[in-house]
């Protein structure tokens, strides 16, 4: 074999340690990549594919982008799930003995990147670590972006683990091959999620990695829960092996117990739009959408935060309602706050490159700007009492000599390069004014030479110019050339002049380019100055960014409160939820010509459990979410649509779609209606709130009324679940229901018949629907007026057999008669396999084949 060429023998040497990433690896202006790099990149991002000699038979294929464009490609090859090594020439060219030193200076992927296109300014980018010890989880969270870090341990349980990872929507996952085992529940986050999951070295998944790993970024260990230390140590090291730098912007870790929040899982988040819609995934028309009127983006990340994680503590969520009372009421503050908010740009990213020593002048200036309007906050929260508001008064730092330093320091508009001047204001360094003096002396001089040249030598158009090559020269007209004296000396011929130079005029150039030269180094150096001074009031202002974060937060849900006419609710800790005109706060934004039927909720002891029936289009699906929204809002410390609410604190919101469309996974969706419906009745708890919307739809007519009968048997009774439940259904029999069930009460919401057509009033009344109208619907929707004829008919001669209410009927009693079945002592065994299988997991087809095996094992008893 030949001889690998120097250069490929160092590519190799580097790509060895980086290969589950691309290489982009410098050569001059461009990054060029390899191999099978080069294949991937040119597929990737359309570039062509070319070939480089490497000292072997066969040519290298390649493909490359300039290094100005490259940041484009990288995000483009992030978002498509790989990971990018940076690889610099680390030494100056003109330097290097032999091959230019080349080393990578950073691995940029889904998790951790920070100064990209990708990042959206109003969501934070997380990276997540997982360890899964013996009887815990530790689950590690942070955003490199802002410096955010959050830790906690949970109990060995998916869904507990599934509503933590949907709270923070990770980017990005790194864990253990332990964790890697359980495939299907990989899987599943990877589908649910959107991210990447992938095992880190095993190495760092020890205590004493953990401790070490700790202790160095923050100085002290303060975490005392084992799996949650082992979480942040494997993050932290992740972080320094893909930044490569320091980060003192992390510098505590917030510990957040699995009591703080609501719990809300992948389903219902999904099923409630809380942050995004269902179709679409946009941001608008889902709750966020509603409840965000922040100024920064800052406060964008903060709202959204909050709406993920509702509180479960009476007295967290009393603050902030107070506070949002108080600006409320206040509503001139509340708008001069938002005014000073709306000129404050991105402290968090801001600072957290400016420590990373990846900002620019622009960056500096942007951050000495978003800081001047704090003081005018500041004395704007003076006159509010609030606690939550004093509080955070006392973390805003008002920052005067960080604003001073800039603002006497750099110009008001910076370039972006750093290294070519023109960066410090006149009169902040008595070097640079002198230098600067100097040029432009310098250049005063030229020009006076060129005046006594032309002069003396009677050349009126002589000029002196300069170029990059030959420095200063004078530049005289062909027809000029006679009269030119023997002190110039010549340097170039171009067709209709000649170029010369003098000693004079080299004296001079040296003066002003050494000038020159030296002013950019002092004005770099001065920069990076004012950059360190900046960045060592680095934890002063993260908190006043913070602060700052959480008052644009509190008027958003003032102004938002004011706007839309909320009233505060009541918090309470007894189980009862009592809504007076309650409203679906997105519904009634959505629909504008028509006016939004506010409606009545009560749910008690003694009014558990609400069956809700009504034609389609009724409004069912909206009522229910409509609670479901307002207990949310008051549990993030929000006013709420309604006139007004008594809200006992639930610890969990689940919410269940019949038969949702969940194309995207592959599963059926009856499969995926019973899942969820297990996953309820697995984790809900009698402080907890469902909303089950037409579950038992997905399956045949008498399957799902079973299902659905059982299920609302099991919710309604204390000694199994007896959580406050909504439950919409098209089955009229589960009516029956609230004679025989304690706590249940019949709902219907009326529609007005006036002949053929139904008029829906949009009102929930007590009782149940007397009719499904289902051909009324049918009609009002435009079916073909033959169709509606001839159903009409068949729905008579039904009804007159009654077929369908007397085998309910009889269906019903059989449901009631049934004793239980008892199993036989050989069934244990299937029992215990049965307890295996994870459904939340397993496809369609492996649930077919189980059932299969299952059947043919129980022929055998
Ligand atoms: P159902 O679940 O009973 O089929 P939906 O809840 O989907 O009905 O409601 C159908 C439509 O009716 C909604 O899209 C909305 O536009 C309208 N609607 C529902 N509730 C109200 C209300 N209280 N006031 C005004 N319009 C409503
Ligand atoms: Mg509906």
């Amino acid at each position: 074999m030949a001889q690998l060429s120097p250069m490929m023998k160092q590519y190799f040497e580097i790509k060895e340690k980086y290969n589950d990433t691309i290489l982009f690896f410098r050569l001059g202006d461009f990054y060029e990549m390899f191999f099978d790099d080069a294949i991937t990149a040119s597929r990737e991002l359309e570039l062509t594919l070319t070939g480089r000699d490497c000292g072997q038979e066969e040519r290298a294929p390649m493909c490359g982008v300039p290094h100005h464009a490259a940041s484009g490609y990288i995000d483009k090859l992030i978002e498509k799930g790989f990971k990018v090594a940076i690889c610099e020439q680390v030494e100056d060219v003109s330097e290097a003995k032999g091959i230019v030193k080349r080393a990578v200076t950073r691995v940029v992927t889904a998790g951790t990147v920070t100064n990209s296109g990708m990042l959206d300014e109003k969501s934070n980018n997380y990276l997540c670590s997982i360890f899964k010890d013996e009887d815990a989880y530790g689950l590690a969270f942070t955003d490199v972006t802002t410096g955010e870090l959050y830790a906690t341990e949970i109990a060995l349980d998916k869904g507990a683990l599934m509503c933590d990872l949907s709270r923070f929507n990770p980017k990005e996952i790194i864990t253990d091959s332990q964790f890697m085992q359980d495939e299907k529940l990989v899987q599943f986050i990877k589908e649910k999620l959107d991210c990447s999951v992938e095992a880190v070295n095993e190495f760092y998944f020890t205590l004493e990695f953990a401790d070490d790993k700790i202790k160095n970024q923050f100085g002290q260990n303060m975490i005392s829960n084992k799996s949650a230390m082992i979480a942040v140590g494997v993050l932290l090291e992740y972080l320094s092996e893909t930044q490569m730098c320091r980060l003192p912007h992390i510098r505590e870790v917030i510990l957040y117990g699995s009591n703080e929040f609501m719990d809300i899982d992948f389903a219902t988040k999904r099923n409630l739009e809380i942050t995004a819609t269902m179709r679409e995934n946009k941001r608008r028309g889902s709750l966020l959408w509603v409840m965000d009127d922040t100024k920064t983006s800052m406060g964008a990340r903060m709202i959204k935060a909050w709406v993920e994680k509702p509180l479960l503590g009476y007295s967290p969520i009393q603050k902030r309602q107070l506070a949002v009372e108080e600006l409320k009421n206040n509503s001139i503050i509340c708008g001069e706050l938002q005014s000073e908010l709306s000129g404050i740009q991105d402290i968090e990213r801001l600072i957290s490159r400016i420590v990373t020593g990846s900002a620019n002048c622009r960056d500096i200036v942007a951050l000495g700007n978003s800081l001047k309007p704090v003081t005018k906050i500041l004395n704007h929260l003076m006159p509010l009492k609030s606690s939550m508001i004093i509080a955070l008064m006392d973390e805003i730092d008002i920052l005067e000599d960080i604003c001073s330093l800039i603002d006497r320091a750099i110009v008001d508009n910076p370039p972006i390069a750093v290294k070519e001047g023109g960066i410090i204001k006149e009169a902040f360094s008595e070097q640079v004014d002198i230098f600067r003096k100097a040029m432009t002396e310098g250049k005063q001089w030229i020009a006076s030479i060129e005046q006594r040249e032309r002069e003396s030598t009677g050349i009126k158009n002589l000029k002196i110019a300069y170029n990059k090559v030959f420095g200063y020269y004078i530049e005289v007209s062909k027809s000029n050339i006679p009269m030119v004296p023997d002190t110039y000396t010549r340097k170039q011929t171009l067709a209709n002049c000649e170029r010369y130079i003098t000693g004079e005029l080299k004296e001079i150039e040296d003066k002003i380019l050494g000038a020159e030269e030296r002013i950019f180094q002092l004005e770099y150096s001065l920069f990076c100055d004012v950059r360190d001074k900046v960045a060592s009031a680095n934890i002063r202002i993260q908190k006043t960014a913070k602060a700052v974060a959480a008052v644009d937060c509190l008027c958003s849900l003032a102004s938002v409160a004011a706007k839309n006419n909320y009233c505060k609710p009541n918090i309470t800790i007894d189980d009862k939820i009592n809504i007076k005109d309650g409203r679906h706060p997105v519904v009634e934004k959505m629909i504008k010509n028509e006016m939004f039927v506010p409606n009545d909720t009560v749910l008690n002891a003694n009014e558990r459990l609400a069956i809700i029936t009504g034609p389609n289009m009724a409004g069912k699906s909206t009522y229910m979410r409509q609670v479901a929204l307002i207990v949310l809002m008051a549990q993030i410390g929000s006013f709420v649509p309604a006139s007004s609410a008594d809200i006992g604190i639930v610890d969990k919101i689940f919410t269940r779609v019949g038969a949702s469309d969940d194309l995207a996974s592959g599963q059926s969706t009856f499969m995926v209606e019973m899942n969820e419906v297990a996953n309820i009745l697995e984790n809900a708890t009698a402080k907890s709130l469902l909303i089950l919307d037409e579950i038992g739809r997905g399956t045949s007519t008498y399957d799902g009324l079973s299902i659905a009968w059982a299920v609302v048997e099991y919710i309604a009774d204390v000694k199994k679940l007896g959580a406050k439940t909504l439950f919409a259904t098209h089955y009229h029999e589960l009516t029956e229901l609230e004679r025989k069930l304690n706590g249940v009460k019949n709902y219907c919401i009326a529609v007005k018949k006036r002949g053929d057509d139904i008029i829906f009033l949009r009102k929930i009344v007590r009782g149940g629907a007397d009719d499904s109208y289902g051909i009324e619907v049918a009609k009002l929707a435009g079916v073909k007026s033959e169709v509606i004829k001839r159903a009409k008919q068949i729905v008579a001669i039904l009804e007159e057999k009654d077929i369908n209410k007397n085998e309910v009927l009889t269906h019903n009693k059989k449901i009631e008669e049934a004793p239980l079945p008892i199993m036989s002592f050989a069934g244990d065994e299937i029992i215990e396999d049965l307890k295996k299988i994870d459904v939340t997991t397993i496809t369609p087809i492996e649930a077919m084949n189980i059932l299969y095996q299952i059947k043919l094992r129980v022929e055998k008893l």
